[in-house]
């Protein structure tokens, strides 16, 4: 039976983190990965960005290189069935087994999928770089295809503007009546959708895709009050859903189905830990969550690592997250949930004074607590935002926090 030192099952984000933790921490002990997918970790922000905007930028620039670069032992295409605490041991589904001595689930989530909708050749719940590269070759056509995008959340947003960016006819369907009207509040919502229509997307707000029909060119979405869209390409951004099915049974698991772990990223089990999207920790600022971005991942991969490895440190880092879009961009930390009172606060802040110049905070806040911020087209405030929730200030009357965050433009 192969036995590994340190174990992490899933081949994402936080196993590249988590393998070069434990180096960073000093062990030489052996490192094991069994991972799913044919590919070994890659930075999923790539998929939806830097690989469609810059023309110069490829796979192998993006490829963190982790068995090169720390000595673990990559298995692909490996699915783990289950997990036994006791014999410190693990199945894969092709019946092998194999043991640790300390374990890492960092399996990240399943792309939720809509009933009715199979994923295929051309229909895409987007997460994985062999999505990155079936897309690539339905997009590298002539005349260029259209691709219909169903989700308004921030995969289905970016992959909206990067298959616009390639010159493709491209429907945005979402449920909201303004895109990104759950995150952002009302007027930055009305610019954010501007962005879209402005370059050409088609957004089709309110509308629910109620399934599909697939055929060989192409494929049928079932829009509400029986109507249709027809598309070359459909590509999901859903949301996830928790994977952690191997260990289900053997840890205590959150109501989202995410792994429950305490400071030192353990589970209740002995020697298993969990990270990543996968894991409900208890931040230190913010409370217990789950957060779905690559900061924490990063974060929370290589702290995982050292802990693993001996460290006595806690996860203390509360993540942040951001996105891309058309030259726009935020950095974000904490609850950004439109439906809390909102304090928006709009300034100049590069060197002209048109519209591209203005710069947006939104303070979001919960029983006049403030637990989110959103730094829109700034330079910097993260560290101001983070302070701000840390401080847990309930400002006397909201207003008082316009000014409060105001990070210039780098050129300004
Ligand atoms: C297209 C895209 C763009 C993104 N952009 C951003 C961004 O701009 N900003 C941001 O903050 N975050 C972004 N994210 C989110 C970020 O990538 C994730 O938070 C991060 O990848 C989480 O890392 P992870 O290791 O927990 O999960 P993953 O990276 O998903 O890795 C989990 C791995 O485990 C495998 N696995 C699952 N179950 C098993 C099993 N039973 N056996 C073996 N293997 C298994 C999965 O197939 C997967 O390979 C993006 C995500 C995607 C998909």
């Amino acid at each position: 039976m192969t036995h590994y030192d340190f174990l992490i099952v899933g081949g994402g984000m936080v196993a590249d983190a988590a393998a070069r933790g434990i180096r960073e921490q000093g062990s030489t002990g052996s490192i094991g990965v069994l991972g799913d997918e044919p590919t070994p970790p890659f930075p999923r922000p790539a998929l939806s960005k830097k690989l469609w905007t810059d023309p110069d930028f490829t796979v192998a620039d993006a490829d963190p290189g982790t068995a090169d670069e720390t000595g673990a032992h990559v298995t692909l295409d490996t699915r783990v069935i289950s997990v036994d605490p006791e014999a410190h041991e693990v199945t894969t589904e092709a019946g092998e087994t194999v043991g640790y001595g300390a374990l890492l689930i960092a399996t990240g989530g399943h792309p939720t999928r809509l009933d009715g909708l199979e994923p295929s050749d051309r229909v895409l719940y987007y997460r994985t770089l062999t999505d990155y590269h079936r897309l690539r070759e339905l997009v590298d056509v002539d005349p260029k295809p259209h691709v219909a995008v169903v989700g308004g959340g921030y995969i289905g947003s970016e992959i909206a503007a990067a298959m616009v960016g390639e010159g493709c006819r491209v429907t945005l369907l979402h449920p909201d009546d303004v895109l990104g009207q759950s995150t952002y509040p009302p007027r930055l919502a009305q610019d954010f959708e501007a962005l879209f229509t402005d370059a050409g997307v088609d957004v089709r707000g309110g509308t629910r895709v109620e399934g599909g029909l697939q055929a060989d060119d192409g494929v049928s979405l079932r829009l509400p009050g029986g109507e249709t869209l027809e598309a070359d390409v459909v590509v999901l951004g859903l949301g996830i859903r928790p994977s952690g099915e191997p260990i289900s049974d053997a840890v205590e698991r959150a109501d989202d189905g995410g792994i429950v772990v305490d400071e030192r990223l353990a589970t209740t089990a002995p020697d298993v830990y969990a990270a990543g999207d996968v894991a409900q920790y208890p931040d230190k600022i913010l409370g217990r969550r789950r957060v779905e971005h690559v900061d924490n991942a990063d974060s929370m991969g290589a702290a995982v690592g050292r802990i693993m490895a001996g460290s006595d440190e806690t996860y203390d880092h509360t993540p942040m997250f951001y996105s891309d879009l058309f030259g726009h961009g935020y950095e974000a930390i904490g609850t950004l949930d439109s439906s809390l009172e909102t304090v928006e606060d709009r300034f100049a802040s590069g060197d002209g004074g048109d519209d591209d110049d203005e710069s947006v905070v939104v303070y979001y806040l919960t029983d006049d607590e403030v637990v989110g911020v959103l730094l829109w087209d700034c330079d910097g405030g993260l560290d101001d935002a983070t302070a701000l929730l840390a401080s847990h200030t309930r400002p006397a009357d909201a207003h008082d926090l316009v000014g409060r965050i105001r990070p210039q433009k780098e050129n300004a």
